[in-house]
């Protein structure tokens, strides 16, 4: 995906301030923080989205969640921090290749807007 900008970052085409990585997965720091911790934790492997997701993708997306533990851990965030993935425009998906945000560090609310 040449065109697909985390297919870019992971690929150090387009600079990132890296937090995490491993065989399957590399995470970094979002451009624009919601949160003094916000992170984007992203399979190597591209996908659109959780509906592109085969079962043969569970792994990857399960090694995303546990490296935001990983992340939550260093970051002594572990009171309280949220793993989100947005899927579809509708719910504010604005790159299409499957991610997951850690948000911590602040009070987060329920439910989310
Ligand atoms: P979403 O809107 O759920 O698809 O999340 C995409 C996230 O990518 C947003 O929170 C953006 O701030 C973030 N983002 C966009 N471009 C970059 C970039 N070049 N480096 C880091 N984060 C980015
Ligand atoms: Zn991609």
């Amino acid at each position: 995906m040449n065109d697909c900008l985390f297919c870019r970052i992971i690929k150090g085409e387009i600079p990132s301030k890296k937090v995490y990585e491993d065989e399957h997965v590399y995470a970094f720091e979002d451009i624009e923080p919601k949160a003094p911790t916000h992170v984007l934790i992203v399979p190597k492997k591209h996908f659109r989205d959780l509906k592109e997701a085969k079962v043969e993708d569970a792994e990857v997306i399960g090694r995303c969640h546990l490296a935001a533990a990983h992340i939550a851990r260093e970051r002594k965030i572990e009171n309280g921090y949220r793993t989100v993935s947005n899927v579809g425009p509708g719910a504010g998906q604005s790159v299409f290749h499957l991610h997951v945000h850690l948000l911590g560090g602040r009070p987060l609310s329920w439910p989310p807007g």
